[in-house]
């Protein structure tokens, strides 16, 4: 019974009287127990305001009326079991008793209770109502509590307080949300009842996107779950990523809000095998032929280049095509540029790197004669009079002339460098060889870098020590720079299947025009390729290896294998890049080695103007239709990575290559200048479709395992909390479209540390 007394009670106002279990049974005095009387077995009071007290009880087994008395006198009879009292003043205390009346009968036992008119009423339940459990720093709420029973004395009722207010402050029923962290706000009623959430206070965001398909490349299924939305700090990580609601949450006042209308998403892409700083000196400095497929447009560009740049001493040019030939079927010689420049040196690369071109007076310049010998694995081309016809393949070192920029040439390369990735959708990269790293990390170190990058320094076979002492000096020099690294050594195990300098199995085919046993060689003989990769590997640092025929793949294996067995650390993430020709007892090698297949899908398909003039021609059917592997090397345990070797693809636009490893089919007729094709499987320019992968293996190559290689996937490579806020926003979905529209595809704008870098405008 007392327990029951204080649960009626529960309003904590003074009882006064306190009842035995059984009543006192009184008045008139009957022989027949069924007519006894007894009184409520409970009574209660409550003031509800301060204007009104409200007084119910338990009705009485017999009773017909019930007299309810107010501080000694009669205040009502009543035959119902309630009563509302209205003639109360707030702040003053009544004393209530009730009793039970059947004809002439009155209960004797009375209940009676005090009760208060309170100031702001009673409150029987209180709880805190539609509270965010999270908000932004530097955002406001209005406190909400639920009262019962009252509604209208609530503001003035309840009293907020915080458990941490450098977290979360609260006055006069407003909620500021100051720092990251968590708080316990507490309600408090003017009675003492209390009721208390917690709150989660998240760093405001500095941009909320909204309304899209955010493929977080994080997790297994990635591409069934985009996400809605993404929140982006100040400092240039992401937040979050989630429902636009879970997002929306980010944002203060200041912060930027985009609504994406369900553009899709992509972390920010990783070229995984770049030369910096690309075609930009050539473009700003030189004579530009990339992009030039045909012999006429090429020398046209060549002609019109010495035109506008009379004075030049030497001319020097970029990225002409080795597969052009004249109308007669002839490749180039030094005639052709004898003609345009019969009095200056001409000295132009081809735009895979490999081979030089130059005109009479250069090769009179640099005494290159019949007598000259080519280095190892390199080639002088020498025409029908026994004399250098001015092609040289992988023999660069013949070249004494030399051409140098000024540092503030370089910068503006670097610049317009990264310019170009940035409007092709990439804010990360892996390098193949040391162009422009010391402008790079002047730049990254003024804040004028929008391009995460790995460097790899040179490896010179001639000079083992002094190529990792470079390294050594290079790493040093980037140390503590933000964007720039000097992770890794760059070896080149054989040269290019188009200047026959690819280091075969098996002869090259009679067409290569070295007769019916060349294999050419490579570049560094095996044993000293081994201990060189054992020492940068027991230095810590990463192999990064050219190698496009099968013999030199194998070699490749062989030393990276050595290096990985001796070294005794436990990551290397050693990649290889090209494999042209692999052999098939090979690719189960590079599961067992743990090794980072960097691809160029820009070539998986019979180029027009190449692969019946080159690779078919060289290689013979069967190799030429094997060429650059894929997915046999990922289902033999490869991690695949993709670039485009920038500038030998002298347009890095990542959705041609990701449109070509899905396909394995022309990806761009209008660059090839061919009719284009409208079925992935129409054979004309097909290039063995066992090899093709899906969109989703693309992306993945083009992201998250890009900033494996880079040994930088805790930072970038995917759309994650804490990892840096580099992504593309693009006009279609590759992973939704026909995937011979993926190379329409436009990046609208590039983000790199949450900072819009690019758009297309
Ligand atoms: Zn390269």
């Amino acid at each position: 019974m007392g327990k029951l007394l204080k649960k009626t009670l529960s309003v904590l106002l003074a009882l006064a009287v306190v009842v035995t279990f059984t009543p006192m049974i009184g008045g008139i005095a009957t022989a027949d127990a069924a007519t006894k009387l007894s009184a409520p077995a409970s009574f209660s009071g409550t003031a509800s305001s301060d204007k009104a007290i409200k007084l119910s009880w338990s009705k009485s087994a017999g009773a017909s009326k019930y007299i309810v008395y107010k501080n000694g006198k009669k205040l009502k009879t009543i035959s119902s079991a309630s009563l509302t009292d209205k003639d109360v003043k707030k702040g003053k205390t009544y004393k209530y008793y009730v009793k039970a009346k059947k004809g002439k009968q009155t209960s004797k036992a009375t209940w009676t209770i005090k009760v208060k008119a309170a100031k702001n009423g009673n409150v029987s339940s209180l709880s805190v109502a539609d509270n965010s459990k999270k908000l932004a720093a530097g955002s406001t709420a209005a406190l909400k509590a639920k009262l019962t029973p009252s509604k209208s004395i609530v503001s003035k009722s309840v009293t907020w307080s915080s458990s941490n207010s450098k977290v979360a402050a609260v006055k006069n029923g407003k909620l500021t949300a100051k720092t990251a962290g968590t708080a316990k706000i507490t309600a408090r009623a003017h009675n003492g009842k209390t009721s208390a959430y917690k709150i989660t206070v998240v760093k405001a965001a500095a941009s909320i996107y909204t309304n899209g398909k955010i493929y977080t490349v994080e997790g297994k299924d990635w591409d069934k779950k985009p996400q809605k939305a993404m929140a982006v700090s100040s400092d240039g990580s992401i937040l979050a990523t989630g429902t636009d609601a879970a997002i929306k949450v980010y944002a203060n006042n200041k912060t930027k809000a985009v609504d994406l209308k369900g553009k899709s998403v992509y972390p920010g892409f990783v070229d995984s095998h770049v030369h910096p700083p690309g075609t930009a000196m050539t473009e700003l400095f030189e004579i530009d032929c990339y992009g030039l497929m045909k012999a006429a447009d090429t020398l046209t560009c060549i002609r019109d280049f010495v035109t506008e740049h009379p004075d030049e001493a030497i001319y020097w040019g970029n990225g002409f095509n080795m597969g052009m030939v004249d109308e007669t079927g002839n490749p180039p010689t030094k005639e052709w540029l004898d003609e345009i420049c019969p009095d200056k040196p001409m000295i132009l690369t081809s735009y895979d790197g490999h081979s030089l071109w130059l005109n009479s007076v250069a090769l009179k310049a640099c005494n290159i004669t019949s007598e000259s010998k080519a280095p190892a694995g390199g080639r002088i081309q020498l025409g029908a009079d026994g004399e250098p016809n001015g092609i040289l393949t992988d023999a660069s070192s013949l070249v004494t002339l030399t051409h140098t920029y000024s540092d503030e040439q370089y910068r503006e390369g670097m610049a317009l460098f990264m310019e170009s990735m940035n409007g092709w959708g990439y804010t990360a990269c892996s390098t193949g060889g040391n162009g422009a790293l010391k402008q790079a990390v002047d730049m990254d170190r003024e804040g004028k870098i929008t391009m995460h990058i790995n460097y790899s320094s040179a490896f010179d076979p001639e000079d083992v020590d002094g190529s990792i002492a470079q390294l050594e000096e290079f790493a040093q020099y980037a140390k503590g720079a933000k964007n720039v690294k000097v992770g890794a050594m760059k070896f080149f195990t054989d040269g290019v299947v188009e200047g026959s300098t690819a280091y075969l199995l098996e002869p090259y085919t009679e067409g290569a025009g070295m007769g019916s046993n060349w294999t050419s060689a490579p570049k560094v003989d095996a044993d000293t390729m081994k201990e060189a990769m054992l020492k940068i590997s027991q230095k810590g640092y990463q192999i990064h290896t050219h190698a496009i025929g099968d013999a030199a793949v194998r070699q490749t294996l062989d030393c990276i294998e050595y290096a990985q067995k001796n070294a005794g650390r436990s990551d290397y993430r050693s990649a290889i890049t090209h494999l042209q020709v692999v052999s098939e007892q090979d690719k189960a090698r590079f599961g067992d080695l743990g090794i980072i297949a960097i691809t160029q899908p820009y070539w998986f398909l019979k180029e027009p103007d190449w692969y019946d003039t080159v690779d078919e021609l060289v290689l013979g059917p069967e190799r030429a239709w094997n060429e650059y592997p894929m997915k046999s090397l990922i289902d033999h345990g490869a991690l695949p990575t993709a670039s485009g070797d920038y500038p030998v693809s002298s347009v890095n636009n990542p959705f041609w290559a990701i449109e070509c490893g899905i396909t394995r089919n022309l990806e761009n007729a209008e660059y090839y200048d061919v009719a284009d094709i409208t079925d992935m499987n129409d054979t004309t320019w097909l290039l063995n479709p066992a090899e093709r992968v899906s969109a989703k293996t693309m992306i993945e190559a083009y992201t998250i395992n890009g900033a494996y290689q880079m040994f930088e996937e805790d930072q970038i490579g995917s759309l994650k909390s804490g990892k840096r806020a580099d992504f593309i926003i693009l006009d279609k979905d590759p992973m939704k479209i026909n995937p011979l529209e993926i190379d329409s595809i436009k990046v609208l704008e590039t983000y790199k540390d949450g900072k819009k870098v690019y758009e297309n405008k």
